[in-house]
């Protein structure tokens, strides 16, 4: 085994069908009275029912989340939260909600209770985006991680299924990475494994019943794995080509990692070859990337970057992107290699080397 450092941070978890009735304790836990509840436009129903169970530690509502945070918008909810006198938020929502909730905590230092509904994982990490000017930024602060995380099964029920399979395999985008990450740990390992197994066997169920609540929750309990490692190591290649291909051309989040994952994967294969095994054996399959293509399509998900808006004339800035800012990965960055990649992940071929 290698040598290895490990310290963990995570937030509290409440994990269960109906443990959103316990949303008042934890306010109370943290010693907070009064909470700013935050969703985006889509969701206001769902704050509008969270404001209504907190009664008077409701301090308000601001539902105008959107994608990428804005810092417009992250200054308008810091400012509400200072008007109604909140000394807490409450995040129920996706990615975009809990990065809104973040962005608030890294000025104020509010405690954040997240409440996730997608499977996108954010509520386990200190990474932080903001985007001005059009520029997303990312960072990592340890003020942004949420405080405690209320996981309930039943407010994943009325996610699209569409989005469910596209979301699920975001998750499982973070465990494959962390198999290899130049900073990975054993911990980190056995939890990246179990997150893609329990992803994995869940998702298919959830293709044909999306109300089955029992696989919402083993989604869910998959989903809570892959942020936990995405939080604790450094992502490689995909990663940054689903930040690349996402923030340059505005493709959607979860879809691009649902048909770059495969294409990612085989790149670097050949260079980290336990991390594959173990990708498989969490897939109950012989070869990883393969096997994830093959998920995606029986999930109905897309599988070519040209069927969610990427443009062909784009691949060839893409790839210069991709090769030009250096990260840890485990096959060395080459341009030529990254451009056929990106043109096999286009097409939607199978993936290869
Ligand atoms: P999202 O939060 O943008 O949600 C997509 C849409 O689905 C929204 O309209 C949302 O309101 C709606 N929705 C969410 N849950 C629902 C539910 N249960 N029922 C009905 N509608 C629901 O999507 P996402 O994929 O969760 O998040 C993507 C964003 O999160 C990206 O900006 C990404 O960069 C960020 N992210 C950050 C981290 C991190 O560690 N900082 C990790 C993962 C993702």
């Amino acid at each position: 085994m290698n040598a290895f450092a490990f310290e963990a941070h995570l937030p509290r978890v409440v994990f269960g069908a109906g443990a959103l009735q316990q949303l008042a304790a934890e306010i109370e836990r943290l010693g907070a009275k009064r909470a700013l509840v935050l969703s985006t436009p889509e969701q206001a129903d769902s704050a509008r029912r969270v404001a209504e169970l907190l009664g008077e530690r409701s301090a308000g509502i601001f539902a105008r989340a959107v994608m990428h945070v804005p810092v417009e918008v992250a200054r308008e909810a810091r400012d509400e939260a200072r008007r109604v006198g909140a000394d807490c938020a409450v995040a129920i929502g996706g990615g975009s909600t809990t990065g809104l909730g973040k962005a608030i905590a890294l000025d104020s230092g509010l405690p954040i209770i997240a409440i996730p509904t997608t499977y996108a994982g954010s509520e386990m990490t200190p990474i932080y985006g903001l985007t001005e000017a059009g520029v997303k930024k990312t960072g990592r602060d340890a003020r942004v991680l949420p405080r405690t995380v209320i996981y309930d099964p039943e407010l994943t029920l009325t996610l699209p299924v569409g989005l469910s399979m596209t979301s699920g395999l975001n998750a499982i985008a973070h465990a494959a990475e962390a198999l290899y990450a130049h900073d990975g740990n054993p911990i980190v390992s056995l939890m990246a494994e179990e997150g893609i197994r329990a992803l994995a066997a869940a998702l298919p169920v959830l293709h044909q019943a999306p109300q089955d609540l029992n696989a919402r929750g083993d989604a869910l309990y998959g989903a809570w794995l892959c942020g936990a490692v995405l939080g604790h190591v450094s992502m490689g290649l995909h990663h940054k080509l689903c930040h690349t291909l996402g923030g340059s051309f505005d493709l959607p989040h979860a879809e691009v990692h649902t048909v770059v994952l495969p294409h990612a994967l085989v790149y670097n294969a050949a260079a980290a070859p336990e991390a594959m095994f173990r990708i498989a054996r969490a897939l109950n399959a012989d070869d990883a990337a393969r096997a994830l293509q093959h998920l995606a399509r029986r999930l109905g998900a897309p599988t070519a970057l040209r069927e969610i808006g990427m443009p062909r004339d784009g691949l060839d800035r893409a790839a210069d992107l991709a090769a030009s800012a250096p990260y840890p990965n485990p096959r060395p960055l080459e341009r030529e290699a990254l451009r056929a990649l990106l043109q096999r992940a286009f097409d939607g071929d199978p993936p290869a080397a």
